[in-house]
């Protein structure tokens, strides 16, 4: 080839030709160096019938490519998958791209990096900044940069550190192989059940073709035990397996699970991981000496080397969504992989997405069924706390049944879970003077109340400010109060009711790295916590067999505001959170506090009907053609004057071009009407299943023009309305 089309890692280019010159060797996939204008960049060689260029240039002017990286090429069904993934979420191709390739280092690789690390001495001179950065960074190691910002430092206190004594350099090797694990390390033995799926899984991996298997069994029916052995049927057959979790906070806790079953841990993959760590991983991925990946849903775009199969552990998780840059959908780019792979995929979930059970009604995966707990353990028997009837006290959120129960579990020894989804101790202040109510400057939101750190926070934007002692409006002095509860206050509540209880939040301000969700793992396990207080955080993936008491603290929550899958989620959450519940030998109770004890999802968790509970959705769903029958498309439209993003909106509306099946809705301003700064505005389409929908958006939008200031994105098969 004397001629090569590059995907250069720049989303704002399309493709480009090079000249490749004669020593060199290239083929589709291969990972290169190219010249750009006087800069050099990253791409890889594409077939030219798959990345179309409209910028053909004569051989006579094409550059020269500068180097080949010495690196497996990008295989074919990566390559393929990349092409899906842009097309699909009408995403640049770099975009995509960039999530297989990593750092430019591990580009690189072949040399050892300096880090880090606390030597235990003290300085002389301690500064309030140099011990705020030795308590934070504790054992940990990474660059300079890296402790700076887990320590909220500038990288000038860390290395004042250094020249103090108090931090040194270390030299890591980055190219050390991982240790494979070991199949026959500790087996369990399996339920019939659990073996017979098992079996089918194994099977399907020996297989080699793609087999979508949906793995469907009740919390704690053991669902990691029987795709742990597709796992060993991968290893034995000397491929690579990749397990997808939908929060790094579970990473740690899979983990410890892994290495009792294999031996030696899994190679970990998500946004936590250290630059070394990083390469070390993404080049073993390539190379094929990373057996079993375990990661956040970035994971899936890694080049593996030889993948035998990829499973997505709580499948039903919103959180697979990618709300920034390439919209996409990690559980349906999951499934596109396997197809492209050629290999089987499960989904594990208690609570299977409709999408999911759709795709089983019609024959499309296979379903695999674990109806009951695994040994003695029993599902736990959920019941209602009507809050129109045994209502709690003024200014307290916990009914005096619930309170019971807590000090009864804790009583007994036993542990409890207190579940709200709202983080901080309460989500709204207002003046009691004039009512003033405390806005973010730059978002459609109030500001949450964090007393714990002392700061009144957006939850969107991460804007802060401290708590002011006087109201901005009116200047009353001590006049702020807080409306409603978060997780924080039930804390509070909790220690006022129940002194002796020790309590735990949970929340990702609290769980923020894989290492404080181990702490807060063994703090469980060793009985150091009586009850915990927490968000969705807690809602999936814990076992801890003494926990025998789940409270939510309100059901309600979820159905507010409600956008399609609202009550899906709703029952989801709930029925998750209560999954936690007596996990072990000892039986676990539910006890939802609502004021609609009528409402459906409430009567389908009470009475154990999810099946009527889905199929009642899911008819509802087929009636209003939402997903999976039909599909949306929103349009968001934004920009940081409101009469730029409202005209570019109405242009967009006015434009929409007639389609048989397709509805556009809007504009309107979105119910997040401003988010950082910028103006929102949405429109929504909505299609029939048959309609390329995505090629219609690409016509309508590709003929129009905006002002540089305004940006308009697409959410192909959106999850959040806001
Ligand atoms: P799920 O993922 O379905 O919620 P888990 O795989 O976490 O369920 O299993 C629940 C608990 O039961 C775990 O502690 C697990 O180790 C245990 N368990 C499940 N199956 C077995 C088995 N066959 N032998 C021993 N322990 C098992
Ligand atoms: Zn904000």
């Amino acid at each position: 080839m004397s001629r090569a089309r590059v995907l250069l890692l720049n989303a704002a280019l399309g493709p480009l030709d090079y000249r490749v010159p004669r020593e060199m060797a290239v083929e589709p996939g291969s990972i290169v160096l190219a010249p750009l204008g006087p800069r050099q960049i990253v791409g890889v060689v594409w077939e030219p019938e798959h990345m179309p260029s409209n910028a053909e240039v004569g051989d006579n002017r094409l550059r020269n490519l500068i180097g080949v990286y010495d690196l497996p090429p990008i295989a074919a069904p990566l390559r393929r998958l990349i092409e899906w993934t842009a097309d699909y979420y009408l995403a640049p191709p770099a975009a995509v791209l960039r999530m297989a390739l990593s750092s430019a280092s591990a580009l690189e690789g072949g040399r050892t990096v300096i880090e880090y690390r606390a030597t235990g001495l003290v300085p002389d001179r301690l500064t309030p900044q140099r011990a705020q950065a030795l308590e934070r960074i504790g054992e940990r190691q990474g660059l300079v940069r890296e402790l700076a910002a887990i320590a909220d430092v500038s990288d000038g206190v860390i290395r004042g550190l250094v020249k103090a004594g108090a931090i040194r350099a270390v030299e890591v090797a980055v190219d050390d192989p991982f240790p494979i694990p070991d199949p026959i390390h500790a087996p369990p033995a399996l339920s019939p059940e659990q073996r017979d799926a098992a079996e089918i899984i194994a099977a399907a991996v020996h297989a080699r073709a793609f087999d979508p298997m949906s793995l469907d069994g009740v919390t704690g029916s053991g669902k990691t035990e029987v795709y742990f052995e597709g796992i060993t049927a991968a290893l034995e057959a000397g491929r690579q397996a990749l397990v997808l979790l939908p929060e790094i906070a579970l990473t740690e806790p899979f983990l410890k699970r892994f290495e009792a079953r294999f031996g030696h841990l899994p190679v970990a993959w998500h946004s936590d991981l250290r630059q070394s760590q990083r390469r070390r991983a993404w080049r073993a991925i390539g190379n094929g000496e990373a057996k079993v990946v375990v990661g956040a849903r970035s994971a899936l775009f890694l080049p593996y080397r030889n993948l035998g199969l990829i499973v997505v552990d709580e499948a039903h998780e919103t959180s697979f969504k990618q709300e920034e840059g390439v919209m996409y959908h990690a559980r349906d780019v999951a499934v596109m992989r396997a197809s492209f792979e050629n290999i089987p995929i499960v989904l594990a979930s208690a609570t299977q997405a409709i999408e999911t059970r759709q795709m089983v009604e019609i024959g499309k995966y296979r379903e695999l069924k674990l109806p009951g707990r695994y040994g003695a353990a029993q599902l736990p028997e959920i019941s209602i706390i009507d809050l129109t009837q045994d209502p709690p006290p003024r200014q307290r959120w916990l009914a005096p049944t619930l309170v019971k129960a807590l000090d009864e579990t804790i009583g007994r020894g036993e542990q409890a879970l207190l579940f709200l989804n709202r983080r901080g101790y309460a989500p709204l202040t207002l003046c009691r003077h004039c009512g003033h109510r405390f806005r973010c400057p730059n978002c459609t939101a109030w500001m949450v109340e964090h007393r714990l750190t002392a700061r009144l926070a957006c939850h969107h934007c991460g804007h802060i400010m401290p708590p002011p002692a006087a109201c901005p409006e009116c200047h009353a002095e001590d006049s702020l109060v807080a409306c409603g509860p978060g997780v924080e206050r039930i804390a509070d509540e909790v220690a006022a009711l129940l002194p002796e209880a020790r309590a735990a939040i949970v929340t990702s301000d609290t769980i923020w790295s894989p290492a404080k969700a181990a702490e807060f793992v063994n703090r469980m396990e060793a009985g150091d916590i009586d009850v915990v207080i927490g968000t969705q955080l807690v809602t999936k993936g814990y076992h801890f067999p003494n926990l025998t008491l789940v409270g939510v603290v309100d059901a309600d929550l979820g159905l507010q505001g409600g956008d399609l899958r609202a009550a899906e989620r709703s029952f989801q959450q709930i029925a998750q959170v209560a999954g936690r519940a007596g996990r072990g030998t000892k039986p676990g109770r539910v006890l939802l506090q609502t004021r609609e004890p009528g409402a459906p999802v409430i009567q389908a968790l009470v009475s154990g009907d999810a099946e009527g509970f889905y199929a009642a959705e899911t008819e509802s769903r087929r009636e209003a053609g939402a997903p999976p029958f039909g599909r949306y498309a929103a349009i968001i439209v934004s920009s940081e004057k409101l009469e730029e993003a409202v005209e570019t909106a109405r242009l967009i509306g006015r434009t929409a071009p007639e389609a048989e099946g397709m509805i556009v809705f809007g504009p309107a301003p979105a119910p997040l009407a401003m988010l950082r700064g910028r103006h929102r505005q949405r429109l929504l389409v909505h299609a029939r299943r048959a309609l390329d929908v995505q090629d219609v958006i690409r016509t309508w939008l590709g003929a129009l023009e905006w002002p540089r200031g305004v940006r308009v994105a697409v959410d192909v098969d959106p999850y959040s309305f806001l």
